[in-house]
């Protein structure tokens, strides 16, 4: 071990006379160091997966794991008296991310060098990452969440480019994260920089100049979008990434030997959502310059380019007016009037054309017709996509239409963050399960013998006792260890229904105050951001937060009911969380949730899951069966069919139930506006009486009655034991090795 040796260069004493911050910049170091020496570029084809978002969490457990190297570190540091979980502790988590596509874009890159393919992340080094979250009055504010420091898993790089904006030029700067495989080759996570980029232009909160491009390009992912100041320097962020990667892209591959016309043989571009979009006419436009004629260009780079969609929400699928591609990068503006002129000669269609009436141009539109592959993210999404909300393009391309079912590293979401359930099955099965996720299977054998389902029940009490622990020492949250602990962790959005659950909250609360007490203490768990500019997602916090205090406050309830929203929801929360769930929550509207991937996460820790059959959920479904999950509520049809109809009605919901009336009154009570603020609670209270997009109030009942059902079944422990050893038996689908194989199969070809 090296260790030593790093520790002695650097601070010249022994690691036990360290601090935990020295050790922790010392094995960053070795890390690095051993991460470097297993890089490898082979193979002629090359997959570049461009994403706005990288939520990769830290890395320094996940690396000694994947380097193989993780337990003899920890003995080591416990020999000298140090616990790596508290080293642990000192690494910032970089925010390079919002939610569950930039998760997916990490496990995609673990997967990637897992099965030694090929391929590199391409994205942007944004300095303040999304935004900290923290609470005040019960409200979320934001500020800013630094997370590079002098040293850190970023290494410069002496490549960078001019890019090019409408009157005036910025020069880029490349930055590397090495990627490790599981105990395989290493590949990059390429982030890209502007080195003008002055994190001093932030003033209160996250406010900043949004107008000077030169020192805001890269200090937040995603800037709020409500003016359009900062819808256009979305524009130029995303221009910035992409044109990075194009040049990188054309660069790597002309010294793989291509001549450029032959560019699909060395290069593969997996466009993650829409952002990254603009990488087709601008590929397009470097070609060009090198001397290709336009209509082989457009060829060459739709032979390239491959689009996965994370979406049906419209608002969600980027339009950027033309106005603003004219202001910030008006050399792509010709040729993306050529792509749309071709487009409007072929098709006479308005409904697939890439430039609206409006003068806005659709990036999923240009990404289908130059793209050769289009993929949703589960089942029920691509089949939605198909039938539904692409069924004009599906019409004209359905060869290029495919599925893709999202999966989790379980390098990560078992090894790392469950090591007492690994190490038990690893005893009942053997290791095989580490590298063949499908091996798992082996467990259904032990379904009726009570000692491993003990032991499968005593192992998620230790783990629910470490978050009590840590919730206590980091938020100082107090659990109940012997409560069930009831899970929703996810970005705040309405079609989620965080709603539908606090309304739960407020039901209950009404049952224990009339004396009708649970059989067990319930603990409902939230953890959630909330786009900065999205009001009513920040009204949900609120009323969640206000829940938690009055709750917390009434010795009435508080025994027996707790709300506990846990601040700056991140992975390294989540790598505590989903461990110690017993229930987890995946109540989406159904339609609208594409896959999920925090629900693959629960099913492999073994909680059960109470959702609706939406994204994912389908597919696990599917493989537990009707008593190992608790689905609930209106079908996708049924709800598409409402929205086509606009027959639904929320108040008549209101009028017609009276637990949904008591429910929602409660939002604006006296108790609560004590405690909450008038504004905020009235704007929701109407929002759900008046509109209730996400149909939450049709779906309540159901999910009441469904909620006892779950509650009742988790006092046969036994029993219960046997859902969650099902769950976790039939997890290995949803590892993204098995996806990320099938990209490869399907698209990649690498
Ligand atoms: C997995 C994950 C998500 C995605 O959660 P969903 O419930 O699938 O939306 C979001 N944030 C973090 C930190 C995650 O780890």
């Amino acid at each position: 071990m090296k260790l030593q040796e790093i520790v002695t260069n650097r601070y010249n004493k022994s690691i036990a006379d360290c601090t935990n911050e020295e050790i922790y910049f010392a094995l960053l170091e070795m890390t690095k160091g051993m991460a470097k020496a297993k890089e490898s570029n082979e193979g002629k084809r090359k997959l570049y997966y461009i994403s706005a978002e990288f939520l990769i969490g830290k890395l320094l457990s996940n690396n000694l794991i994947n380097l193989g190297i993780y337990d003899d570190v920890k003995k080591l540091l416990a020999e000298n008296g140090k616990n790596l979980c508290e080293i642990e502790e000192v690494e910032p988590e970089p925010s390079l991310g919002n939610g569950g596509l930039g998760r997916l874009a990490a496990c995609f890159l673990d997967s990637i060098a897992t099965l030694g393919l090929n391929g590199d992340g391409v994205g942007l080094n944004y300095h303040y990452g999304l935004f900290k979250q923290v609470f005040e009055n019960n409200l979320q504010h934001e500020t800013p969440n630094p997370w590079i420091e002098k040293e850190s898993w970023l290494t410069k790089t002496d490549v960078t480019y001019p890019i090019q904006f409408g009157g005036f030029t910025l020069q880029s700067r490349l930055y590397d994260i090495d990627v490790t495989g599981y105990d395989n080759r290493t590949t990059k996570l390429h982030l890209f920089d502007v080195e003008t980029v002055d994190e001093g232009l932030v003033g209160d909160g996250i406010d900043f100049d949004k107008e000077n491009i030169a020192k805001n390009l890269t200090l937040f992912l995603y800037p709020d979008d409500s003016d359009d100041a900062g819808r256009i320097l979305r524009v130029y962020q995303q221009y910035f990434m992409v044109s990075n990667a194009a040049r990188l892209i054309i660069d790597e591959a002309i010294a793989r030997g291509s001549n450029l016309h032959d560019l699909h043989e060395y290069a593969v571009i997996q466009i993650n959502d829409t952002h990254p979009s603009m990488v087709i006419p601008e590929l397009i436009r470097l070609l060009m310059e090198r001397g290709i004629l336009m209509d082989e260009a457009i060829e060459i780079v739709t032979k390239t380019c491959a689009y996965t969609n994370h979406t049906i929400l419209a608002e969600a699928l980027e339009k950027w007016p033309i106005s603003f591609l004219e202001k910030a990068v008006p050399q792509l503006l010709p040729i993306i009037y050529e792509l749309n002129s071709r487009v409007a000669k072929k098709f006479d269609d308005k409904s697939v054309a890439i430039i609206d009436d409006e003068n806005r141009v659709h990036m999923a539109h240009m990404d289908i017709h130059y793209g050769y592959s289009v993929n949703g993210v589960a089942y029920l999404h691509t089949e939605i996509l198909k039938d539904t909300e692409l069924n004009n393009f599906y019409k004209i391309y359905p060869e290029k239409f495919n599925n893709k079912t999202n999966g989790i590293t379980f390098r990560r979401w078992l090894l790392h963050c469950n090591p007492e359930l690994t190490q038990f099955f690893e005893s009942l099965i053997g290791p095989g399960f580490k590298k063949d996720a499908t091996e798992l299977e082996k467990l259904g054998q032990f379904v009726d013998d009570e000692a491993v389902l003990q032991k499968l029940l005593d192992v998620k009490a230790g783990k629910k006792a470490e978050l009590k622990n840590y919730l206590a020492k980091t938020q100082g949250i107090e659990l109940d260890e012997n409560s069930i602990y009831d899970i929703q962790i996810k970005r705040l959005h309405e079609y989620k229904r965080q709603q539908m659950n606090a309304l739960y909250v407020i039901h209950k609360y009404f049952e224990i105050k009339a004396g009708k007490k649970p059989a067990r203490p319930i603990t409902v768990l939230f953890g959630a951001k909330a786009a900065p500019a999205y009001i009513i997602a920040k009204d949900i916090i609120h009323l969640i937060l206000c829940l938690q205090e009055l709750i917390s406050k009434d010795p009435e309830v508080s025994p027996y009911l707790k709300v506990v929203m846990v601040e700056n929801y991140n992975v390294t929360l989540a790598e505590k969380l989903i461990p110690a769930a017993d229930i987890h929550e995946q109540i989406s509207l159904a339609s609208k949730e594409a896959s999920g991937t925090s629900n693959m996460k629960f099913m492999l820790n073994g909680a059960v899951a109470i959702g609706t059959m939406d994204g994912a959920n389908v597919e696990m479904h599917q493989f537990v069966g009707d008593d190992n999950i608790y689905i609930f509520g209106e079908s996708s049809e049924a709800v598409i069919e409402h929205y086509a109809k606009a027959d639904y009605v929320s108040k008549k919901y209101y009028e017609n139930d009276e637990n949904i009336k008591k429910a929602i009154d409660f939002i604006v009570s006296d108790e609560l506006m004590a405690i909450g603020c008038k504004e905020n609670l009235e704007r929701l209270y109407n929002e759900l009486l008046n509109k209730d997009w996400f149909m939450t109030l049709p779906d309540f009942e159901e999910y009441v009655a469904t909620k006892e059902r779950i509650y009742a079944d988790y006092e046969d422990r036994m029993a219960w034991a046997k859902k969650m050893l099902i769950n976790i038996s039939k997890a290995g689908f949803f590892s993204s090795d098995r996806t990320i194989a099938q990209y490869n199969e399907d698209i990649w070809h690498l």
